[in-house]
């Protein structure tokens, strides 16, 4: 693993501080070998990003909150300027308000609908179109999601609709830039202690069934979700587009009572 993204520059959307699953991609990234570009969402997150890069080489922070389409481009023509080329994306990030996670689904408000798919969904189409711009040597772009996308889990509601719609749009941008080189996958992530993962209603809970029922017994780490992140955007993978890859401790493979 020690030099596989050797060369390669890797730009990672989403760490909000050290718990962030972007933050243990982040961290396996590095030790592959990669130069890392961070963007992030606000002040806050630049703070938590400056100290928690403060030994890695060579950091570079921007900043883009992805309901902005200008915040977008800019990101991608500082890139461009400063970079020229790229090689892999990780998209991870996500958000619906706290009182659409819980309760029945059809309580979810027309906004707050939108906005879960705006932030969850959209961006990932946006970040992909105008990152073909600096992608133009082909790349892997990697975006996080969660099995709420394919069943119903209880809670997760408006945030499994748009996990549902983010492992299509993986598809169909798969699809759409496969003839430029640029292979688009997403990672199913089992349950991690996380900012995000907090405002789901019960989420204490869905970690013990992970730690009593699951086929390897136990929840998974940012490390190994990161580790995977590296295959995915390594050349190790160059035949796999299209996919959603489950570190989930076998969760997604297993019929539970
Ligand atoms: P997190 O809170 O650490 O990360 C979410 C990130 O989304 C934050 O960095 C936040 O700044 C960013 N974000 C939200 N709105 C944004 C905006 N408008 N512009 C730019 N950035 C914005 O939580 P996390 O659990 O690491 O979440 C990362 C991804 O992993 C999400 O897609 C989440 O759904 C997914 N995921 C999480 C789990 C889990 O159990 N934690 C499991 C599977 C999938």
């Amino acid at each position: 693993m020690k030099s596989i993204l050797k060369d390669k520059t890797i730009l990672i959307m989403g760490v909000a501080n050290k718990w962030s699953i972007a933050w243990g991609i982040a961290e396996s990234c590095f030790e592959a070998g990669a130069n890392i570009i961070f963007s992030y969402q606000g002040e806050r997150n630049r703070q938590a990003l400056e100290k928690l890069t403060s030994n890695m080489r060579s950091v570079h922070l921007y900043k883009c909150d992805v309901t902005s389409d200008e915040e977008i481009i800019d990101l991608f023509g500082q890139i461009k300027e400063n970079f020229g080329i790229i090689n892999g994306i990780v998209h991870s990030i996500a958000f619906a308000k706290r009182e659409e996670l819980e309760g029945a689904y059809y309580n979810t408000s027309r906004q707050g609908y939108h906005l879960a798919q705006d932030i969850s969904v959209y961006s990932l189409v946006a970040v992909a179109n105008h990152a073909r711009k600096v992608l133009t040597d082909g790349g892997s772009i990697v975006t996080l999601t969660y099995f709420g996308g394919e069943k119903a889990v209880p809670n997760y509601n408006v945030m499994g609709v748009a996990k549902s719609a983010l492992e299509s749009s993986v598809r169909y941008l798969a699809a759409d830039l496969g003839v430029d080189a640029i292979r688009v996958n997403s990672i199913s992530a089992g349950p991690i202690k996380t900012l995000a993962a907090q405002g789901v209603k019960g989420f204490n809970d869905i970690l013990h069934i992970y730690e009593d029922k699951v086929p390897l017994k136990r929840t998974v780490t940012q490390r190994e979700v990161g580790d995977t992140a590296v295959f995915l955007l390594s050349r190790m993978s160059r035949g796999i587009t299209g996919e959603n890859i489950h570190v989930d401790a076998g969760y997604h493979a297993i019929g539970l009572l």
